[in-house]
This record gives C-alpha cells, sequence and structure tokens, in this order.
C-alpha cells in the first residue's frame, strides 16, 4: 500500500529498512549480539556530531534530551540564558525554571533571527553559566546563526547549548568546527530520532563535548537521576553494562538509521535539504503560498507557510490528508493563518514533486486559481539546481 507522505514537523517518513530493523526479534540488553549494535549506534551517533567527548542515547523524547542537556551543566540558582526564536525555544525557559535555575530569555519577533548584538549585551551583565540556542524552531522555520552566536557565547565564557531537534542529520552541527575567528565550538548538541535522522520517536540523544563533560564534574551531586549523565556514563562507554534497561528495538533502529545517513553522507545529506528546503518553498510561492521566515534565515528541514487569502487551514489541511498528504497546523497567533511542513529526513524528489501537485488539487477544490504545472516545475528545477 502506498504509505502517507507524513510531512508535519516529525515524526518524519520511515522507511521500510528502519522499519524491518525496528521489527527484528528483541534479544536480551545485555547479549553480546546487542551490544555490538548500541556500540556501532553510539560510534555513528559520535560521528553525526564529531564530539570529543561523549553522547548519550536515552528511552525519551527530545524534551527530555532538553533537560539532560541543562540539568548536567547548570546547578539551581546559577543562571541560563535563553535565546528563542520561537515555541521550541521558549520551552527551555520553563524547564531551567522547573529545575531552580535563573532564566533569562531573549525572545525574536516571530518568523525573525535574534539579534547576536542583543545576545553579547545580555551576557555582558556577567555570570551566565550556559545559553541555550534552538537550531531551528519548529513553530518558525527560522534557524539561528550558528556563524554569529556561537563566538558571542564562547567569549562570554558561557556553556553553548544548541538544540537540534529539527535539525540534527538534516543541517550540520558539528561539534569540532570553529566559529569565528576564535574557532569557537558547540558545548552541548541534543536531538531526538524522530525528525531529520528518520527512525520513530522514542529516544532522546545528547552529545557533549570534554569542557561540558568537566562542567557536570564540577557540579558534584545534581537534582537528577535517569537524566543525570554521571549515570550512562559507564553504559556508554561499555554498553553490555547495566543502568536502565535500553530500548532494545530503537537502538536497532537508530543504527539503521546512522548507517543510512551516513551511506548518503553528511555533506551530500545537508546539501539535500537545502536544496529540498529551498524548492519546496519556491513552488509553494507559485501558489501564492510565503514562508514565513525570508529565504536569508529560513530553515533546510521546515517551512511555516502562511495561507493565500480565502484559505481555510482546517479545510486545507483535511482535503490534503485524505490525498495522503499529511501537514500541520501552525502554533499560538499563527494558528489558522499558516501550517507547517516538514522537508526532512528520509524523503525523496519524487515525493515532493507529488505533494506540490496534491497541495495544487487541494487549492484548486478550495477555490484557488490552478497554478499547479509551473509549480510542480518550478520545484524540480529548484531542487536541480541547488544540489
Ligand atoms: N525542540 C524542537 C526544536 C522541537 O521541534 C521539538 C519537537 N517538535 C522538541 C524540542 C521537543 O521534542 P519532543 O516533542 O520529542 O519532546
Amino acid at each position: 500500500p502506498n504509505k502517507e507522505m507524513l510531512f508535519i514537523p516529525g515524526p518524519t517518513p520511515v522507511i521500510d529498512e528502519i522499519y524491518d530493523a525496528l521489527s527484528s526479534e528483541t534479544w536480551a540488553h545485555t547479549d553480546p549480539r546487542f551490544v555490538r549494535i548500541f556500540s556501532e549506534a553510539i560510534q555513528k551517533t559520535k560521528d553525526l556530531f564529531q564530539t570529543d567527548g561523549e553522547v548519550f542515547i536515552i528511552a525519551g523524547s527530545g524534551t527530555l534530551a532538553m533537560e539532560m542537556a541543562i540539568v548536567n551543566v547548570v546547578a539551581p540558582g546559577e543562571k541560563l540564558l535563553v535565546v528563542s526564536q520561537g515555541y521550541f525555544g521558549d520551552r527551555f525557559i520553563d524547564l531551567g525554571r522547573a529545575f531552580g535555575m535563573e532564566v533569562e530569555a531573549l525572545q525574536a519577533e516571530w518568523g525573525k533571527q535574534i539579534d547576536p548584538e542583543q545576545v553579547r549585551q545580555k551576557l555582558a551583565e556577567g555570570g551566565f553559566k550556559a545559553v541555550t540556542v534552538t537550531h531551528v524552531d519548529t513553530s518558525t522555520g527560522v534557524a539561528a546563526d550558528l556563524e554569529a552566536l556561537v563566538p558571542v557565547v564562547k567569549e562570554a565564557g558561557a556553556l553553548f547549548i544548541l538544540d537540534g531537534v529539527c535539525a540534527a542529520a538534516g543541517v550540520e552541527e558539528n561539534m569540532c568546527k570553529g566559529y569565528g575567528n576564535g574557532g569557537a565550538k558547540i558545548d552541548i548538541v541534543l536531538t531526538g530520532s524522530q525528525k531529520a535522522i528518520g527512525v520513530p520517536p522514542g529516544l532522546g540523544i545528547v552529545a557533549f563535548n570534554r569542557s561540558a563533560l568537566a562542567a557536570r564534574e564540577e557540579l558534584g551531586q545534581i537534582s537528577a537521576y535517569y537524566t543525570d549523565i554521571k549515570n550512562w556514563l559507564p553504559i556508554m562507554n561499555n554498553p553490555g553494562k547495566y543502568y536502565a534497561t535500553p530500548p532494545v528495538n530503537m537502538i536497532y533502529a537508530l543504527n539503521k538509521g546512522l548507517e543510512i545517513v551516513m551511506a548518503e553522507g553528511l555533506e551530500a545529506r545537508y546539501r539535500r535539504h537545502r536544496a529540498l528546503g529551498r524548492a519546496v518553498r519556491e513552488a509553494l510561492g507559485v501558489y501564492g503560498m510565503k514562508a514565513l521566515a525570508t529565504e536569508e534565515v529560513a530553515a533546510p528541514t521546515l517551512s511555516c507557510i502562511l495561507y493565500p487569502q480565502g484559505v481555510d487551514d482546517a479545510a486545507f489541511r483535511k482535503s490534503l490528508a485524505d490525498k495522503g498528504v499529511v501537514v500541520a497546523g501552525a502554533l499560538a497567533s499563527l494558528a489558522g493563518k499558516a501550517f507547517r511542513i516538514g522537508h526532512m529526513g528520509n524523503v525523496t524528489e519524487e515525493m515532493f514533486g507529488k505533494a506540490i501537485r496534491l497541495i495544487g488539487d487541494t487549492l484548486v477544490e478550495l477555490g484557488q486559481p490552478d497554478a499547479r504545472d509551473f509549480a510542480v516545475r518550478t520545484f524540480h528545477e529548484v531542487y536541480q539546481s541547488q544540489l
């Protein structure tokens, strides 16, 4: 049967090779055959983020990974700066406060990037232990300017924590890479399994560099147990050890998912996502649908698209879903005015060519002008020219 084109901001379409891995026989979590697979998955995760430290892969969602990232480096009473470009950036405010951190936030207008100068000024007040930045905010489709932000944060002596949930394996997140002139580096990257990696939801993944691991050491006892990386370090170094039962089948799936990512090649995969994002936005532009983010700040993985006059959100998404293409509504004040379309993971030019036509069919049904041929042609031309 034809699978749904699941183009929400994640989960993304799961390909058969990954389903096959997921449905393999559940071995003991201490079985050497499983331990080998877990070790491979850990190594591939290190390769994905190029960390000189350690990665942690635990059962849970992206939010648990967000929690793991901050509780291990910021103590209650210490200052956390949240740089937010939307709904998921804001989540760190509540999260930090729940753990008694002294949270301050800089919030960009939705659809815009934060001004790095504003971040510099805020950090100049002093005392910030860490800064969170959301690589791609899933509410707006805006990508963060790492080139500008990483040096600003590192110059202030704070740890740089990157939420890569809607970016990892679709947009470069290289912890070895030096940003700016001083070679400033990302200290922590976190993600989930269900977006550009292309695996079902269920894993929280966090990478710490050496500075971040040292920051954990300095804290001593922390108010966490399941998310305390010190409890997981021995397991990540030797996955045959027990701390809490790993989600065996999800680890099979992650290992397969990362094998597929690495077989494509990181550079090629990042380029494909950039081309796809651009082509989707230009093609939808032909239908009079405008992205919330301008092309300079738009994310390769996901777009928030404003409806043209006279298109009803619920009717549009229902009719499109009936044709096999599932997109998501917009959040907060954009609800009803825009929809969100994910273009990430193990998806193809062919799938999106079809989706652009089906979106056109839906718009015609809803009384909009017929621009299907031009939109589909635009999609393929832009995609091919950007690859
Ligand atoms: N951060 C970002 C950027 C996200 O897109 C999401 C999920 N949409 C999360 C965090 C939270 O992840 P989860 O829903 O898996 O807990």
